[in-house]
């Protein structure tokens, strides 16, 4: 084995093709996620079997070329394939016992089974009967052989698949046979015939008998499924660049369908869903790689073997969590790939957790090791323990948390309702990667085959959507729309539950509630505060949220919006009455009804808050949100008040300050019940609230002098012992530039970034997204929706001159952020980078912003970031 690569010369000036056991110093970059697993274990001894690594290179070369193979790169690939002959002593194309290879893709990111494998590459019509006779086996030779067609038919020449399984199940059952096992040797043989027909039909050409031809073509295939549909989609979806390419691994076939001693399955070094410790997987007697991970028959549970050993020794040299393939030949054990395993946030906490106790890692990197934005999933709702369901039907219990939902069966109709706003459940026989856009827009999976590691499991655990997996006892019928669980008949469009944390599927709608932070993922959030410089406070309008945003650690409130204060039921009434009020002494007698009322809540929000600051935003919206529609306004001078506040760019008008400075007597009344709250507070509790007046939307520093002016002014008449700050939102681009005059009046600035954003932008942030935006994502003119991550080089940079002119008046301003952005992972670090002093978010989010803050903090002291790791 030792000195192989010496005796191949690269030829041209770019080397493309690695053997396994040959160094290279691209990494994974260069050799993709699987090669370089595949040469990592080889290099650590692990039963491998033989093979090379065509590079990402190679397929960044063909693709700039015009899909052309680049110039010496079939030379390399002969050169690679006769050591890989030497080594293993068969040849390929060889009638009488041929070397057979699987081709297998493989990018730097994981991207699992979006893109294409081959297998038992090099058999032929002669090939066939000499591996027959070479192995003594006909049925294996015949089944593998088919297989070959029927994958190369799909990866090389796009048949659907359909097509062949169609042909199978025919042959299945006309010989009354339940599994593919139960086939023999001649159902086989006849098959191949089928098969044949079908590529002929299809691809308008005999299936080659040319190994060489297979091999050049299946390459040329697997680069081109970088480019597929639903390779794209998953790439956007995970925010993996359209440039990487994919890397392309030649392998010696080691066979798992050669009989009750062979087989084929996947093994995690921990439970993918729950971080628990243990082997954990499935296996396939019998069989073939692609059977375990399509799902195309449900697999048993893996029996101890020699695999913990090895996966032990694989989870210790990279001190991660590792996803492996394997395949068993008659009873010798082979690994093909080995990766980072894709898990659910409880398990990745979990295991993170378990490895700083186990001194696998340190603390800071089980801090980095967790996605923020995966912690979502942690804190998706659970089924309501105190209602009353009963479960029709159990599955796998493949991806955490509940949702309720329309049933669909197919993907285009999920991504069809889905994006309409509706909740739908994808009930699938079993899903593939063409379902990818389906399972995007669905709220759950339902599939009735497949186990733990198949498609729908594997992908909607990425994406922390709730899946329950191999529904044995769910039958569909796609002509007739319906599906039976357990023998009761439902159509689509009929609501379903399942509970992924359980495998339940419940007819009907049932509760969902909040979940709770896990003791892990304290541990976690608890080992990051210790790291993290900014604070991390909650968006939160009502005392439950306050409450709720408090449990999972938030360090005060960045925004209370009073608006929705002036929305609940019994007040719009009274709110009303206020604006269609003649004159300034009728909207004082409506604002004087509506002032006991606000500070009531200003109470509730204070106590559970207590001890840490609450910022309160002073009215924001344009007033006709308050009123009903033209159409229906009660009486005519409703009808005249509506027609009067009608404008053609709301969002660009009588709103924010403006509507305080026009009708200041509405501020006033707000100011008032805050005092009035905080002194209330303090005279109960015995602990003054930290409260912090905030004023929307202001441009000029004479906006806010006035205001600030109104706010002393009614702050000092009602209490002048209740101490508070008053400051203001930044939300335009002016309020940014001019920071330096703004801040003289102020003693905060929030960062509105949904605002500043739109104007900054100029996209209206009702308008964009559904409409041009979504073109402009789709069509790649933006990478990212400046809505969910901020537009760092255009709204960060009106950001950056703001702090900067801010602080150069008034050293000692305080500095957050209250738009969406602030508890949006990469955002957050800008944040942090940009000196603020905390973040504010809606409080579902605030245990990922803690998260986030803390990793930015570690970066920042030269600790690595979150990175995505897989193969
Ligand atoms: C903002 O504009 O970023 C903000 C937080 O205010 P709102 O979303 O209420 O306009
Ligand atoms: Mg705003």
């Amino acid at each position: 084995m030792q000195g192989i690569c010496e005796t191949i010369p690269a030829l041209s000036a770019e080397k493309f093709v690695y053997d396994f056991d040959e160094p290279s110093n691209g990494g994974r970059e260069l050799l993709g996620g699987k090669g370089i697993g595949l040469a990592e274990m080889t290099q650590l001894g692990v039963p491998v079997p033989a093979g090379f690594t065509i590079t990402t290179d190679a397929c960044r070369a063909y693709m700039s070329i015009g899909k052309a193979l680049p110039d010496g790169l079939e030379e390399e690939v002969d050169r690679h394939l006769a050591a890989l002959e030497e080594r293993t002593g068969k040849h390929f194309g060889d009638a009488s016992d041929p070397l057979l290879v699987s081709v297998r893709s493989g990018a730097a990111i994981s991207m699992p089974g979006m893109m294409d494998t081959i297998l038992n590459l090099g058999l032929d019509d002669e090939a066939v009967t000499g591996l027959a006779r070479a192995t003594g086996n006909e049925r294996f030779a015949n089944d593998s052989y088919r297989r070959l067609i029927q994958m190369y038919g799909e990866v090389v020449e796009g048949i659907d698949a359909h097509r062949f399984e169609q042909a199978l199940t025919d042959l299945k059952h006309g010989r009354g046979a339940a599994h593919d096992v139960d086939l023999s040797a001649a159902d086989l043989a006849g098959l191949i015939q089928t098969y044949e027909q079908i590529y002929e039909d299809e691809a308008g050409r005999a299936f080659p008998q040319d190994a060489r031809e297979q091999l050049t073509r299946a390459v040329r295939a697997v680069f081109d499924s970088w480019d597929a549909p639903r390779a794209q989609v998953y790439r956007r979806t995970y925010d993996i660049p359209d440039d990487l390419g994919t890397a392309v691994n030649v392998v010696q076939m080691v066979f798992g369908n050669k009989g009750e001693e062979s087989g084929t399955g996947v093994a995690f070094t921990r439970d993918p869903s729950t971080g628990e410790q243990g082997l954990y997987g499935e296996f396939l007697a019998n069989a073939q790689g692609e059977d375990v991970v399509a799902g195309i028959r449900t697999p048993q549970p893996l029996a101890q073997m020699e695999l913990l050993e090895t996966m032990r020794s694989l989870e210790q040299h990279y001190r991660d969590m590792q996803d492996i393939e394997f395949t068993v030949e008659d009873n010798e054990l082979f690994l093909l790939q080995t990766r980072s395993a894709k898990r659910t946030a409880a398990a990745a906490v979990k295991a993170a957790v378990d490895m700083v106790d186990e001194e696998l890692i340190s603390r800071e990197e089980a801090i980095a090791r967790i996605d923020p934005q995966q912690l979502d999933q942690l804190l998706h709702p659970m089924l309501d323990p105190t209602a009353n369901w009963e479960v029709a039907a159990k599955g796998l219990n493949a991806s955490p948390g509940a949702a309720s939902g329309r049933i669909v069966l197919d993907a285009d109709t999920a991504e069809q309702r889905g994006k309409a706003g509706e909740k739908v459940i994808l009930v699938r026989w079993e899903t593939t990667p063409d379902d990818i856009h389906g399972l995007i827009h669905a709220a759950g999976v339902l599939t009735a085959h497949g186990g733990m590691t198949s498609h729908a499991a594997v992908v909607a655990r990425g994406m922390g959507k709730p899946c329950v997996a191999g529904c044995e006892a769910l039958s569909i019928d796609f002509d007739a729309r319906t599906i039976a669980l357990q023998g009761q008949t439902l159509s689509e469009g009929d609501v379903l539950t399942i509970d992924g944390s359980t495998g339940a599927v419940i007819v009907g709608e049932v509760p969902l509630v909040p979940p709770r932070v896990n003791d892990d993922l304290e541990t976690v959030l608890g080992w990051g505060d210790e790291h993290r410089r900014l604070h991390v406070r909650a968006n939160a309008d009502t005392p439950e949220d306050a409450a709720k945003a408090r449990e999972f650690g938030a360090q005060g409130i960045g925004l209370c919006r009073t608006e929705h204060m002036f929305m609940a039921e019994e007040r719009l009434p009274v709110v009303r009455e206020m604006i269609l009020a003649a004159n300034e002494e009728g909207r004082r007698a409506a604002l004087d009804k509506l002032l006991p009322m606000q500070q009531g809540d200003f109470e509730a929000i204070f106590e559970a808050m207590a001890g840490l600051p609450v910022t309160i935003r002073l009215l924001d919206p344009p007033l006709h949100e308050f009123l009903p529609p033209l159409e229906q306004a009660t009486d005519e001078r409703m009808r005249r008040r509506i027609t009067q506040l009608q404008e053609a760019n709301p969002m660009l008008g009588t709103r924010g300050c403006r509507l305080g400075l026009q009708w200041p007597e509405i501020y006033e009344m707000q100011v008032r019940a805050i005092i009035r709250a905080a002194r209330a507070v303090e005279e109960r509790t015995g602990e003054a609230p930290l409260v912090e007046i905030m004023h929307p939307l202001v441009a000029f520093e004479e906006e806010l002098r006035r205001l600030r002016d109104l706010t002393v002014h009614v702050a000092a008449e009602e209490a002048p012992e209740v101490s508070y700050l008053c400051g203001t939102m930044i939300e335009l681009p002016r309020a940014c530039i001019r920071a330096d005059e703004i801040a003289q009046q102020a003693d905060f600035f929030s960062f509105g970034t949904n605002d500043l954003t739109q104007t900054a932008l100029g996209f209206s942030r009702d308008d964009a997204e559904g409409k041009f935006l979504t073109h402009y994502l789709e069509d790649g003119v933006l990478e990212k929706n400046p809505f969910e991550t901020l537009d760092v080089g255009g709204v960060g940079d009106l950001m950056r001159i703001a702090v900067e002119r801010g602080r150069a008046t008034k050293p000692q301003l305080k500095l957050g952020i209250c738009g969406e952005h602030g508890g949006e992972p990469k955002s957050v670090a800008f944040c942090h980078e940009l000196g603020l002093d905390y973040v504010s978010c809606s409080p579902y989010r605030v245990p990922l912003a803690r998260l986030a803050a803390a990793q930015a903090a570690l970066a920042d002291a030269g600790a690595p970031a979150y990175a995505a790791t897989g193969g």
